[in-house]
């Protein structure tokens, strides 16, 4: 018996749904969304993101489970697909006990602590020697990680959900009950898996208040230093942070950013930008040319995206609104990508509750 599915959304919350869900051919799978791999828009959080994976769950939460659980999924695609977009990077972490109160220190607190739960998970972890500490930094780390090209990344996702048979289709819905009615199949969907990041607080069925944005700007340049690296907080302000990392396949260095919640604000910054370059020359000076400033970086594009953030952390739930069942996949904050797949594998195990319900109910 076929299963008529609807994931609404396509941001790599809804893909991965999606690329899991298609890998079983009695899943007839329909992507909805405002906006695809491709776009670039304030309202779509996912082409913005660096992205890596530097764990930020607490340990023994659920959230450090979805973490935990997406390390083994990027592995294999980083070393199996190349054409994914995702190379394995070196990575330094620096920790300043000064910033741990601000939104910056806690938004990293289980990154940056010298003991952290994902030193068993990710390849090559070790503590920085403290006579090795620059002045100020009070612990550090390295490992290797990985950095995602979004660009290529999100597209890679939509061409395996296609090569498995799921279809995609641009819609715009004012409520989550309306999206059933639109699979491509004709008939109403089993399921709809609501994957709308931030709208989940606007979009009917949902308005879940509990969502707020924190702002992250970023400048993305050509210069190349080697590592990723990240810290724990800046002197520029509270909200304010720190990290580089080089994207696979040509995708440029991303430098970031800010941690501004409660800021909607899509314009970039350019008291911000200068900010944000002077402090990643500052604590990587391999950025640019011997003596260089900012005039030594080569900027491809300034841009703004919107964590998708949650009260109460991410939502990942079965629902019944106007007699549709729905599976809830939203409100990853700044984790979207490094708990992917853990947290669409949650989802596709309620997905299998609600089709299992379903077919004891015909029988
Ligand atoms: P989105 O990408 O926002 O997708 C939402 C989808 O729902 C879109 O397709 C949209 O069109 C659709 N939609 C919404 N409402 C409707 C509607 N009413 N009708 C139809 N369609 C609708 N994460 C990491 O793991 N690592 C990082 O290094 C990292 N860096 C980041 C840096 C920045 C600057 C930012 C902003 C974020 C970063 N993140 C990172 C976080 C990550 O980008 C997000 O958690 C993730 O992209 C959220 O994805 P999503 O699919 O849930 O939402």
């Amino acid at each position: 018996m076929a299963n008529n599915i609807v994931v609404l959304g396509a941001g790599v919350s809804g893909l991965t749904t999606a690329y899991l869900l298609s890998q079983d051919p009695a899943n007839k799978i329909t992507v909805l969304a405002k906006h695809m791999p491709g776009d670039y828009d304030i309202e779509y959080a996912s082409p913005w993101a660096g992205a890596n994976y530097m764990p930020v769950g607490k340990e023994g939460s659920a959230h450090h489970k979805w973490e935990r659980d997406t390390w083994p999924a990027l592995k294999e695609i980083t070393e199996k697909y190349p054409e994914a977009g995702i190379h394995f990077r070196g990575t330094l972490i620096y920790n300043r006990k000064k910033d741990q109160e601000t939104d910056t220190g806690k938004w990293f607190s289980e990154l940056t602590q010298p003991n952290p739960w994902y030193k068993d998970v990710v390849p090559d972890f070790k503590n920085v020697p403290s006579g090795q500490l620059a002045p100020g930094v009070d612990n550090a780390q390295e490992f290797t990680s990985v950095c995602i090209n979004t660009a290529v990344y999100l597209p890679w996702l939509v061409g395996q959900c296609v090569k498995n048979g799921a279809v995609f289709k641009r819609a715009v819905f004012k409520h989550i009950a309306d999206a059933a009615n639109a699979h491509h199949g004709g008939q109403k969907a089993d399921v709809v898996i609501n994957c709308t990041g931030l709208s989940s607080k606007t979009l009917g069925g949902v308005l879940d208040d509990k969502m707020y944005p924190a702002r992250g700007q970023i400048v993305v340049v050509r210069n190349d230093p080697g590592p990723m690296m990240s810290t724990s907080g800046t002197d520029d302000g509270e909200d304010e942070a720190l990290y580089i990392m080089t994207r696979a396949a040509g995708g440029g260095t991303i430098l970031g950013g800010s941690y501004q919640k409660h800021n909607w604000n899509g314009i970039p910054d350019m008291n911000l930008a200068n900010r944000i370059m002077k402090r990643c020359i500052d604590v990587c000076p391999s950025l640019v040319k011997k003596g260089q400033g900012i005039e030594g970086l080569d900027i491809i594009r300034h841009g703004v995206g919107l964590r998708p953030l949650r009260e109460g952390g991410t939502r990942i739930e079965k629902d019944k609104v106007n007699g549709v069942a729905i599976v809830h996949n939203y409100g990853h904050g700044g984790f979207g990508y490094q708990a992917s797949f853990g947290c669409a594998y949650a989802a596709v195990s309620l997905v299998k509750e609600v089709l299992q319900n379903k077919s004891r109910a015909k029988l």
